[in-house]
């Protein structure tokens, strides 16, 4: 055993994104860290994902779980001297040994390589299977070996890897990328699976397909066998642990544009629900609001309470995603679009000191062309404090910023955000530019 201190890398930071602690890292539900994990693995095998480095050194570095939770971790070839650093990734030992059960572990894989392609082969739309191939690239230098390759009737290729438990993130990062580049549709096959213990490598696999894990054990082949298709056994994460699997052929999944099929999405499904239930109270909460407050003039507003200027901030910011989402409201004042009310808000020096969150909020929704208009002017001169004397901004830290963080994590939260950019599931209303 390893009984050195190990010492942690305490802060990384992401390009485009922004810092994230340990403590933060650690904090996160799985598939947002599992995201993240993803996105540098890609980024290192050549696709444009997430660059991490370490804030001590500059170092680029990964998650890794090797000790039971996410941590930061260098790269290999990063700099010794960083305070952070802790030594080599892997003991020499340990590469034997995965060596060796790595040898023990190939007949075993043909054996059901060949059984996957073989019950693939019932189906009448298959025109060939093949076990271990070459297939030659069309985009890239390398071609691959497939472990199944089937040619569909009216579908075209598709590509099944059988994962091992060897196979590493690495592993998995680059085989999805070529075929992605390829334009093969791929599925990840586990020839095990325990839902009270799923090691990283297969969690790895379970998230690049939005929470389900294939497996092929007796009942699917038996399936396959009676249905004359190939039937998977399907295990999908509840957020907490695996619901009941159930047996779903392959022409039952769900083939998105980008990224791995699936049955159901079980990571950005959920998250986008918990997030509508965060702000179901405030919509409530607001019309409320709106109906005694918006019918008082200005003058009587001013000089604000605290609380009512954040009352209003939250009326403006939803608003501003109403309107972003092509369904008018506006919450915060009598105004006939966001766009008078937002320049009178600034005008009148109420949410000014919002203007650098404000603009930040807009920046990441459709409505981000206002911000070319008098709108962005305003908002500008409130940010540079030309109007009404210096006032202060608002920052990340503050506490009106991390309430609007929360309601609206499309657009503000850039870990979310990346999450759901990631998953071809961000809301029209948050949409990239
Ligand atoms: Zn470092």
């Amino acid at each position: 055993m390893d009984r050195e201190p190990r010492r942690i890398i305490e802060e990384a930071i992401f390009e485009n994104l922004g810092p994230l602690s340990t403590r933060e890292l650690i904090l996160m539900p799985r598939s947002r860290w599992e995201s993240l994990r993803a996105g540098i693995t890609d980024h290192r095998n050549g696709k444009k994902g997430l660059v991490a480095r370490c804030v001590a050194c500059g170092g680029q570095v990964y998650i890794t779980t090797s000790h039971g939770r996410p941590l930061f971790a260098h790269y290999q070839g990063s700099d010794p001297w960083c305070p952070w650093y802790s030594g080599r990734n892997m003991r020499p030992d340990d590469a034997r040994a995965a060596q060796y059960r790595g040898k023990q572990e190939s007949d075993m894989h043909r054996r059901m390589c060949e059984l996957i392609a073989e019950l693939a082969g019932l189906d009448e739309r298959v025109e060939s299977t093949r076990v271990d191939e070459y297939l030659p690239p069309t985009e890239s230098a390398h071609g691959r070996y497939p472990d199944v390759l089937v040619q569909w009737r009216d579908f075209g290729q598709f590509a099944i890897e059988y994962q091992m438990s060897h196979t590493f993130q690495t592993e998995v990062s680059q085989r999805c990328i070529h075929y992605d580049r390829e334009g093969i549709p791929l599925l990840w096959v586990l020839s095990s699976f325990d839902a009270e213990h799923v090691p990283q490598a297969v969690s790895d696999v379970i998230h690049r397909h939005r929470g389900n894990a294939f497996v092929m054990d007796q009942k699917a082949v038996n399936a396959s066998r009676e249905q004359r298709t190939l039937v998977l056994t399907c295990h999908m994460s509840n957020g907490v642990t695996y619901d009941k699997p159930v047996l779903i052929r392959f022409d039952a999944l769900r083939f998105p544009k980008i990224q791995l099929p699936y049955l159901e999405d079980r990571l950005t499904g959920p998250l986008l629900e918990q997030i509508k239930l965060k702000r179901l109270p405030y919509f409530h909460a607001l019309r409320a609001w709106g109906d005694r407050m918006k019918n008082l003039p200005l003058s009587e507003l001013e000089p604000f309470t605290e609380r009512q200027r954040v009352d209003r901030l939250v009326a403006a910011a939803f608003s501003i995603v109403a309107e972003a989402a092509g369904k008018p409201e506006n919450f915060a004042s009598d105004h006939p679009n966001i766009r008078a009310m937002l320049n009178t808000f600034q005008n009148s020096g109420s949410l000014a000191r919002y203007a650098r969150l404000l603009t930040t909020l807009i920046k990441n929704t459709s409505q981000r062309d206002l911000l070319r208009g008098k709108v962005g002017e305003h908002l500008q001169r409130s940010i540079t404090g030309h109007r009404l004397g210096h006032v202060e901004q608002v920052d990340e830290q503050a506490p009106e910023w991390q309430l609007l963080r929360e309601l609206l994590p499309e657009a503000l939260d850039p870990f979310i955000r990346r999450q759901l950019v990631d998953a071809g599931a961000l809301p029209r209303w948050a949409s990239e530019p």
